[in-house]
């Protein structure tokens, strides 16, 4: 039987209270199942870097256990690698833990926007930039998906924030929304269809995204094409029919008949229709089809196999910031020191939902002392659980005899979670003593950094000689960041979120985490990098940013105009050589900016990048593709995108602001132009290129009106006043209807 005819078959067959309950859990993690009609019940699970399936009864925030399984690096880290064929098969792992645990859905990615580097579940997303999120979260929903194993998109959407996650409205643009907060999802959903998207808990301009008709229906549905189901986060439904309605189809985990009861009652008051019960049904129906498969045929995997494949994954997102003198990699024949308390009890994954239990887990200490020759001294000098800065003197002293000192520190477990943001960007006050206090006896230092977003490094980062950021990198980080300390990998990370001098420089300072229950996107479009960008403000560390053991030079830019129009496309092709002593990988990134525009346009956004491996003495032709979207802006007027004539720049480089080809194109676009109302100014009239003569022709020059608008001094002031106030003035031979009339025929005839 075809998807398709079962889903018929069923849905004709169910009666009208078992198509109620299949739209309920039946627990925290399983759907209901129908065993007249062999509808098996089928299994969800956390999500997102690893599996966290728990024993009946289990609860979802991660206080109850559950089975071992790989804890991959998390999307904070993940996305330092900017490896699309990396996230693949980190999806296709994935894939194979939940067929050998029979789970049919797993509950991720999630793509939302990086907006504060406050948020407390930074650590579970990929970026400040949408096109990164979205290529990345792609390739692991395609990885997932094709060992016959669904995702859930998460957190659709704009669910930026942990502060009154619940319940907090987020008061943001059409434009915004578009060009940024719903970008990633867009991507995947269109390019990796995943089978599951999962409502956020917030609410979008006073409405929740669990009741959201416009969003679940007319965009994801209708707009985007997408053919699955949408599931409620954990516990989002406020109004059940109202969701139903919307397009949520299945509300988990079980709401013990609540919201069965609702659904009923509002069929028989007439405010819910069978068509929309089976269209639901169908959904659900259609995703237990396609993951019988899977489920059936079960499966296996190695997890020593998978442990590699998260130590090559944790190695390739390390972020190498800064390399003085280039202290890194280790010497061999140096005594190094190894100081901090998370070097040896590592912090590797977030909390919340997410959390994993791992196979095995690594440290840092153990890997250094198996990859050095020699003794490898080492003291805590910090407690990350109570504070204490009781060991410095002893960490003090082993640093002084050692050649150089590598600290390792880091945001405590506490600092952040999924349910709270943090309050401030700094690191602990007694590993900062530590930092300073090991200074004052050792130059050579290196700090390597654990955490799920970005923290200041600008009071510190001139006692440390190098700089690497490991995020939190999995239950493997402890031997990946040994692999980057002593050279057997070269770095090859790249920053996904910019790291501020300061919180006060970040987008939405003044504004997060609002108030009233209500959080202002006054930013508007101009999240991470494009902020910084336009306020010209310096950054510790830029979006993009990342040094190598090698280094690579980029030249030839050859661009080629495909398609010109109002859908453009433009072939960019540049060639990147290793011109180091060593083979490394190299992320290169193109950026468009529009300088002029009838709408206000970040300076520059990232629109392609492509990992390459290279040889020493090796080079590459990198060619990268840019579609209409690469050029476009969201016309809220016009209700579309749209590519706006003229001149774009194009920028190839290493980071956001290591640019080091650049190039401007001319692209023929379409003319923007909105179509004047009555109420619009007489300037916008006049600009017009039909109703401009038209208008300036019914003047006739005559009567004052005619006489002010041929005034060059005075025309500047009357531009700002609205036509259809003009047609107020005493013996202006123009009329409010003549202005309605001439407007709707250029609507409909635009020019
Ligand atoms: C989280 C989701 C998660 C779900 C199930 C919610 O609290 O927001 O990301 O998938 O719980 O554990």
């Amino acid at each position: 039987m075809t998807t398709s005819s079962a889903e018929e078959f069923h849905s004709t067959a169910l009666t009208l209270d078992e198509k109620i309950a299949l739209l309920d859990g039946s627990d925290f993690w399983h759907t209901e199942s129908l065993p007249r009609l062999g509808i098996p019940p089928i299994t969800l699970t956390d999500g997102p870097h690893g599996l966290r399936k728990q024993p009946e009864g289990g609860d979802h925030l991660g206080i109850g256990d559950s089975v071992p399984a790989t804890c991959f690096p998390t999307a904070a880290a993940l996305a330092c690698s900017w490896d699309v064929d990396l996230l693949g098969r980190v999806g296709a792992a994935l894939g194979r833990e939940c067929r050998a645990e029979g789970v049919s859905v797993l509950l991720g990615p999630g793509v939302n926007m990086k907006r504060t580097p406050l948020c407390g579940r930074n650590f579970e997303y990929f970026a400040e930039d949408p096109l990164l999120a979205g290529h990345l979260a792609a390739a692991l929903v395609e990885g997932v998906q094709a060992q016959g194993v669904g995702t859930s998109l998460k957190h659709f959407a704009v669910n930026n924030q942990e502060t009154e996650r619940m319940s907090i409205s987020a008061e943001v643009d059409e434009r915004t929304l578009r060009e940024i907060y719903l970008t990633a999802f867009e991507h995947v959903v269109t390019t990796a269809r995943p089978w599951t998207v999962m409502s956020s808990y917030n609410r979008i301009n006073g409405v929740y995204a669990s009741e959201n008709r416009w969003l679940l229906t007319d965009l994801l549905r209708g707009e985007w094409g997408f053919d699955g189901l949408v599931v409620s986060d954990w516990g989002a439904v406020s109004s059940r029919d109202d969701a139903l309605r919307a397009g949520l189809d299945l509300e988990m985990p079980t709401s013990g008949g609540l919201g069965g009861a609702v659904v009923r009652n509002a069929y028989e008051a007439g405010t819910v229709s069978e068509d929309e019960i089976d269209l639901a049904v169908q959904r659900l129906l259609r995703l237990v089809e396609r993951t019988r498969p899977a489920l059936r045929e079960g499966g296996e995997y190695d997890s020593g196999e998978h442990h590699a494949l998260a130590r090559e994954a944790a190695a390739g997102s390390a972020v190498l910031l800064k390399n003085d003198d280039g202290i890194l990699p280790l010497q061999g024949d140096s005594t190094v020191a190894v100081l901090g308390e998370l070097a040896r009890a590592p912090r590797y994954q977030g909390a919340g939902s997410s959390q994993v239990v791992p196979t095995r887990l690594d440290d840092a200490l153990s890997a250094l002392r198996a990859a050095l020759p020699g003794e490898v001294p080492f003291a805590p000098g910090y407690s990350v659980d109570s504070g204490s800065s009781d060991g410095i003197a002893e960490a003090v002293e082993v640093a002084a005899r050692a050649d150089v000192a590598v600290l390792f520190l880091g945001l405590p477990p506490d600092a952040e979670s999924e349910g709270f943001d943090r309050d401030h960007l700094d690191l602990p006050a007694e590993q900062l003593e530590l930092l300073h206090a090991v200074a004052e006896v050792q130059e050579r230092i290196v700090v390597v950094l654990a955490g799920g977003s970005v923290v200041t490094v600008d009071p510190w980062q001139q006692h440390a000689k190098a700089l690497l950021h490991g995020w939190l990198p999995g239950q493997a980080g402890g031997t990946a960041l040994a692999d980057v300390l002593t050279g057997a990998v070269t770095p090859s990370g790249k920053l996904a979120e910019t790291i501020p001098v300061r919180y006060a420089d970040t987008p939405a300072f003044g504004n997060f985490p609002g108030e009233f229950d209500a959080v202002r996107y006054g930013e508007g479009p101009l999240i991470g990098y494009r902020w910084y960008d336009a306020r010209g403000l310096d950054v510790s560390y830029p979006f993009g940013h990342g040094l190598s053991y090698t280094s690579f030079e980029y030249r030839d830019l050859d661009v080629r105009i495909l398609d010109d129009g109002p859908e453009p496309s433009v072939h960019v092709e540049f060639t990147v050589a290793n011109t180091g002593g060593r083979a490394g990988s190299e992320v290169a990134q193109l950026y468009v900016g529009d300088p002029v525009s009838a709408a206000q346009r970040p300076e520059q956004e990232l629109k392609a990048f492509r990992k390459v491996a290279l040889e020493p003495g090796a080079s590459q032709r990198v060619s990268l593709e840019l579609g209409s979207r690469a050029f476009a802006y969201w016309h809220t007027s016009m209700g579309r995108w749209v590519v706006e004539g003229g001149e774009f720049v194009l920028h190839a480089g290493a980071s956001s602001r290591d640019i080091r080809l650049r190039t401007t194109i001319e692209l023929t676009g379409e003319t923007v132009r909105g179509v004047p109302t009555p109420g619009s100014e007489l300037g916008t009239w006049l600009d017009h290129p039909v109703l401009g003569p038209r208008l300036l022709s019914a003047l006739g020059g005559g009567g004052m009106m005619g006489e002010l608008v041929s005034d060059p001094q005075l025309i500047k002031l009357v531009r700002a006043i609205p036509a259809e106030r003009m047609t107020r003035f005493p013996g202006v031979p123009v009329t409010a209807e003549m202005l309605h009339e001439w407007s709707a025929e250029a609507r409909s005839s635009p020019a």
